[in-house]
């Protein structure tokens, strides 16, 4: 019998996303212009925050947001080594010193008490990172961030809609940077937003993400702006196109039941899996919201690797979450990293695997998926 297969990751695209595409198309206007600023509106609205501005990337995002506050050469961020490559190769982009702070056993996020251990007289930001959709300690982050006098950018790429003492993701660090890749909770295509309070920091981001160029330069093109701008400083081409924005605004409409359907799946999961003695499940701080991008087990027993392999054979796709920044090529010969310099985040490594996890997977896939795991552990010798 052909066995159907199970993807790790999907995006929900249905008729709204198409429709609002071809309107886009047909409307004649491609690039950034007035979709972009109407998704920049709502997804403000949304966060609960002043400012959103949309680039290409959550990479860019964290990139301009490092730019905007003026981190440079000599200059120390610290942030957790569980993480994707671009959290810490924008702090290299900038000639800063990507400075790792090891993780915390139960949420595998970056620890508050490692943070300050590595701050030193060139430390000016922190980037915590919200693994899987878990908010970070972030009351514990801001204090260290104001005795400190230290930049908080946060990386949300996981985290649209999470919540923190019942706030939204967005309204705590002096920028918060979101990604709408396609495995993300929602997506564009590609795409990222930054938001923050602080109305000079947008606009020096809405500068710097088109050219450096003079306000609303994108405006040359339409009927009411000007042919005039003035290079102000030199910046990137890092905008967001309406066509990205045309699948984002659907998809934002459809987010708050993405994080229902995540949230009910993963206590699927839980359920199953919690007094599995092989397996340890996510765990979930009280006073937070955690928006489940990623539903990360431990494996206590059995090897990560050979686990991955036996449930592709069972027609299961899992992903591992993610190599640490140290063990990278790059990383160990920039900066000297070496194995075993945080040992927490490399135990969480060695036996991570993320499960199938997303809105339009199945319960009858979540139990395939359940089966399939009791299987491979029973043929364990
Ligand atoms: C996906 C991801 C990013 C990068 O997002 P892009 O939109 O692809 O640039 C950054 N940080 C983390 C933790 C991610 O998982």
């Amino acid at each position: 019998m052909e066995k159907t297969t199970i993807p790790f990751a999907l995006p929900f695209i249905d008729d709204e996303e198409v429709e609002e595409i071809v309107k886009t198309v047909r409307s004649g206007w491609l690039t950034m212009g007035p979709k972009t600023v109407f998704f920049e509106e709502e997804l403000a609205q949304y966060i609960g925050v002043k400012h959103v501005v949309a680039v290409n990337s959550c990479t860019a995002a964290l990139h301009l947001s490092l730019i905007a506050l003026r981190i440079e050469k000599g200059d120390e961020v610290i942030t957790s080594p569980y993480t994707f490559a671009a959290t810490g190769n924008v702090i290299a982009h900038v000639g800063a010193r990507p400075v790792l702070a090891d993780i915390e056993c139960d949420t595998y996020n970056i620890d508050p008490e490692q943070i300050m251990e590595h701050i030193t007289s060139k430390t000016r930001a922190i980037i915590p990172v919200h693994f899987a959709g878990q908010p970070c300690d972030l009351k514990e982050i801001q204090e260290i961030a104001e005795d400190h006098n230290l930049w908080v950018i946060e990386d949300a790429a996981h985290a649209i809609g999470a919540e923190y003492a019942h706030k939204r993701i967005g309204t705590f660090g002096d920028t918060t940077c979101f990604s709408f890749y396609p495995t993300k909770n929602m997506t564009t295509g590609e795409g990222g937003a930054i938001a923050t309070e602080d109305g000079k920091i947008a606009d020096r981001l809405r500068k710097i993400r088109l050219h450096g160029l003079s306000k609303d330069a994108w405006k040359r093109y339409s009927a009411v702006g000007s042919w005039y701008y003035e290079i102000e400083e030199c910046g990137w081409k890092y905008n967001m196109t309406d066509l990205q924005a045309a699948i984002g605004i659907p998809q934002l409409k459809k987010l708050d039941w993405f994080i229902e359907t995540r949230r009910r799946l993963a206590s699927i999961y839980d359920n199953a899996l919690r007094s599995n003695k092989d397996i340890v499940i996510p765990a979930e701080k009280p006073g937070r919201l955690h928006v489940y991008h990623l539903y990360p087990i431990l494996l206590k027993t059995f090897y990560r690797d050979i686990f991955i392999q036996k449930m592709a054979q069972c027609g299961i796709n899992c992903s591992v979450h993610f190599i640490p920044l140290h063990l990278h090529p790059y990383y160990q010969e920039t900066f000297g990293y070496k194995p075993g310099d945080f040992p927490n985040a490399e135990q969480v490594y060695e036996q991570e695997v993320s499960l199938p996890l997303y809105p339009g997977l199945s319960d009858e896939n979540v139990e395939t998926v359940l089966r399939s795991i009791e299987e491979v552990l029973r043929n364990n010798e």
